[in-house]
């Protein structure tokens, strides 16, 4: 490796995993170049979070980043680790440093078949990670009184004002949300990079048709940037964007045989995600990267850090947990880092191991979540704890 990868430590299960990973998969192949950030829960105390902040710094300068699941911190947990305070989400940290957008995309393995039996390929999810209800102010409003949406200069002087609701009739709810051009913009090219990268063609569905200001703008931005900026690529290398209403693209979505990347304004993707995840089957099985409007790449798995699974490791007990997504953070962070450095031979180990580890599961040996969603005529599928599935792929590797 000529360039190192920016490494991000975490916690529990998934912390063991990520040490077993390197030793079986990758240690005794891979010459490893990597720039090591621990952001377990008890490092993130101890440096007040700065070593989340400087691993996303690090991303920023090396362009690509693997990392672990990491706990975000509630009551529980700061009595639990005796914290100095209740830290922020690592990933928000990451994102807000980054300024990205979260792609989602199953693995697919034969004989793991998907619930909507039509899904033959990957549907990978794009979700916008900002505003809307999510940075929302909210009131409950007393009868006989008016909501108004009201618009004012910076010096505070209102220029415009609408009508919500005279909640004449009785007592109600209403909700103010926003947006920001700049961050529709970064998203809008985040995920066309991301297609073009992985070539696949682009769905985004929202409802302007209704929302005529508000949805409508989305509409606006994707269109524009994409024919100013993306629409020759896409034509060269054979692919397309298509924006139509959000109810349109689920049934289109339904009906199709997967294969696109389906771009989600934030709730509709916080949404589609989990329906999309539990239709292939497991969260083991969804690999997920924050890519940046300038192209830097943080891989890591789509789900958390399975404490319950750690609590019984602790105890001495056996565990079968599905290692799968963590291999897909590193293979992804390998084959990148191969890619932009010109290095072959790294981007090949890195394809070989996510097909061996395919091929392992495909032969019947996996971990427990998987053994109930398996059928492959002929083969009975054999349940390994966390460890042995690690060695049954180094051994076929
Ligand atoms: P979780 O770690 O994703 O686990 C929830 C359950 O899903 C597990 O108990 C397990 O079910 C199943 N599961 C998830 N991943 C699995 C795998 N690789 N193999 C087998 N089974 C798997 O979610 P959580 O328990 O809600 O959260 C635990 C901690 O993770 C929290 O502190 C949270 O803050 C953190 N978290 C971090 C991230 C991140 O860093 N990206 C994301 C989400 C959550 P069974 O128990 O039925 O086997
Ligand atoms: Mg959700």
């Amino acid at each position: 490796m000529k360039t190192p990868l920016v490494e991000m430590d975490g916690d529990e299960m998934t912390r063991v995993l990520w040490q077993w990973i390197k030793e079986i998969l990758i240690l005794p192949h891979v010459d490893l170049k990597t720039e090591y950030y621990d952001l377990g829960l008890v490092n993130r105390d101890k440096t007040d979070d700065q070593v989340t902040v400087e691993s996303a710094e690090a991303t920023k300068k090396y362009g690509v980043a693997v990392k672990c699941a990491t706990i975000t911190p509630n009551a529980q947990r700061v009595e639990e680790y005796n914290l100095k305070k209740m830290w922020k989400s690592p990933n928000g940290t990451i994102r807000r440093i980054l300024d990205g957008t979260v792609f989602r995309a199953p693995i697919l393995a034969k004989g793991i078949t998907s619930y909507v039996p039509g899904w033959t390929k990957p549907i990978v999810l794009a979700r916008h990670a900002y505003g809307d209800i999510y940075n929302s102010v909210e009131e409950k409003v007393e009868k006989g009184c008016k909501a108004y949406l009201t618009v004012c200069d910076h010096e505070g002087n209102e220029i415009r004002r609408q009508l919500i609701h005279d909640f004449e009739g009785g007592e109600g709810i209403v909700q103010g949300v926003h947006n920001v051009d700049k961050s529709i913009s970064a998203f809008a090219r985040s995920c066309f990079n991301y297609a073009l990268d992985c070539s696949l063609s682009v769905w985004f569905g929202a409802k302007d048709t209704i929302s005529k200001t508000y949805d409508h703008r989305f509409k606006d931005i994707f269109n524009g940037i994409y024919e100013a900026e993306y629409k020759a690529k896409f034509e060269k290398a054979g692919l397309y964007f298509i924006y139509t209403l959000i109810d349109d693209v689920v049934a289109r979505v339904m009906r199709s045989d997967g294969g696109m990347l389906w771009v989600c304004k934030n709730y509709d993707g916080d949404v589609m995600s989990d329906m999309v995840a539990t239709a292939y089957g497991s969260l083991g099985m969804m690999s997920s990267v924050l890519v940046s409007p300038d192209g830097k790449y943080e891989f890591e798995a789509a789900h958390g850090t399975v404490t319950r699974h750690y609590y019984k490791h602790l105890k001495g007990e056996e565990t079968s947990t599905n290692s799968v997504a963590t291999i897909w953070a590193w293979t992804g962070a390998l084959a990148k880092r191969g890619e932009l450095d010109g290095n072959e031979e790294l981007t090949a180990f890195a394809k070989k191991l996510e097909k061996t580890t395919l091929d392992t599961i495909e032969s019947g040996y996996m971990t427990g979540d998987l053994i109930p969603l398996f059928k492959r005529e002929g083969i009975t599928p054999v349940k390994l704890n966390s460890k042995e599935f690690l060695h049954a792929i180094a051994k076929l590797l």
